[in-house]
């Protein structure tokens, strides 16, 4: 649906999002705190949203009763994750504003359709090659591509549908190991370090961004995510800003949109993929800034003006996984919570997961403080308490 035409969307109205885990349950309470209902549409009878919104509409994303029910009930309807079926977004686009809108979205969902757009407008990426097939697999000219990543070129997330190829001969193994599904190939790089930058871009197309964090990875995991990013020179900062903001024009994106970048060792910079959606990295913005990444995923979507978010205090953000929920051999224990809220600074997070399994997003921990150094060493000291291996 065009737009532009939609007026601003003022409290009372209803907001509706498809997919009810912690993000949406974080747009929910952003929402509500903005004085609008909230609708959520999830398969999932107990997601992390399932507890805070009172419209929950338990089912499948591509129901066709559900999406009637979810347009009827919301003024507008923004996206949870991207891998929402793509007949689901069509079908939305065309009967409530919608936002980000369907092909923005579709292009978040492949990683191929990423990459030729990074090409398109300019952004550096990863060499890389699409391996479609059995044949493309066997006879792919990867030269300068080994070592590399094949990476499934949709629905992978967490590292997961990622396999590690070092010659041309171990490529169709691995492309029929991940399912034989459409991949991507790309090099290996050698990253010095990994930032993220969150912007969002309204209807009358004005952009405004939190400044970039880096990020940590674990086994391919967000691992922690730092604000400000401590190794990142202003000059690249500003490089990463513009061109997260040449994606989100290029898109004619609206909403929160994040992209994920990789400065190499050798000082480049290439965007490596993106989110249509608030990102895990910008979590902390919960409570290091004057607002946070749902609150303008939030204000975007009712078309309301956006002003610059101000980082105002330095942050140190940890995941937490579900592992923590086990002790070394194996039995369910809760973690020492109580040692971590004693920490200065800390903002514990949780979302409400019935079930704690390994790998899984159970919460996220913010440490806040007025130096970069003492939210670090708060965080250090969380990770001791909580058995987490020192960053
Ligand atoms: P996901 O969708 O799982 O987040 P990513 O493409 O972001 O997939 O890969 C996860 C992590 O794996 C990255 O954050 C980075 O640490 C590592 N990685 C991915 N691609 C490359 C690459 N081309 N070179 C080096 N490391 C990479
Ligand atoms: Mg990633």
């Amino acid at each position: 649906m065009k737009s532009a035409s939609f007026p601003y969307i003022a409290p009372g109205a209803t907001l509706g999002v498809l997919g009810g885990g912690q993000l949406g349950r974080m747009f929910s309470q952003a929402a509500q705190a903005a004085g609008y209902g909230v609708a959520v549409m999830e398969p999932d009878a107990h997601a992390p949203a399932a507890q805070v919104t009172p419209i929950y509409i338990n089912a499948a994303y591509d129901d066709a009763d559900g999406l009637h029910q979810l347009a009827r009930s919301a003024a507008a309807v923004t996206v949870e994750f991207e891998n929402v079926p793509a007949t689901a977004l069509r079908w939305l686009d065309a009967h409530v504003q919608l936002a980000p809108h369907a092909p923005a979205v579709a292009t978040c969902q492949d990683r191929a359709a990423e990459k030729a757009l990074f090409t398109r407008l300019g952004v550096p990426c990863a060499p890389h090659v699409r391996i479609d097939s059995e044949e493309a697999a066997r006879g792919a000219q990867i030269d300068g591509l080994v070592p590399g990543i094949l990476k499934t070129a949709r629905m992978g997330y967490d590292g997961k549908g990622q396999a590690g190829v070092t010659s041309a001969a171990e490529l169709p193994a691995a492309w029929r190991a991940l399912g034989g599904v459409p991949c991507v190939l790309e090099r290996k790089l050698d990253l010095h370090l990994e930032i993220s930058v969150i912007l969002a871009r309204a209807r009358d197309g004005k952009m405004v961004y939190f400044p970039p964090q880096q990020n940590l990875h674990r086994s391919g995991i967000l691992f922690a995510s730092f604000a400000p990013a401590p190794e990142l020179d202003p000059a690249t900062a500003e490089r990463a800003v513009q061109a997260a903001l040449a994606i989100a024009e290029g898109l004619d994106y609206v909403g929160v949109l994040c992209v994920e970048f990789f400065l190499l060792e050798d000082g480049g910079l290439v965007a490596n993929e993106m989110a249509p959606r608030p990102h895990n990295s910008g979590h902390h913005t919960l409570d290091s800034c004057d607002f946070s990444q749902f609150d303008l995923q939030v204000r975007a979507l009712v078309g309301a003006p956006l002003a610059q978010p101000r980082l105002h205090s330095p942050a140190v953000m940890l995941n937490l996984m579900g592992d923590l929920w086990f002790d070394a051999a194996g039995s369910r224990r809760e973690p020492d919570w109580p040692a971590v809220l004693g920490l200065s600074g800390a903002h514990l997070h949780l979302y409400g997961k019935r079930e704690a399994r390994a790998g899984r997003k159970m919460g996220h921990l913010t440490f806040t403080a007025a130096t970069p150094q003492a939210a670090r060493a708060s965080a250090l000291q969380a990770c001791a308490a909580l058995g987490l291996a020192p960053f």
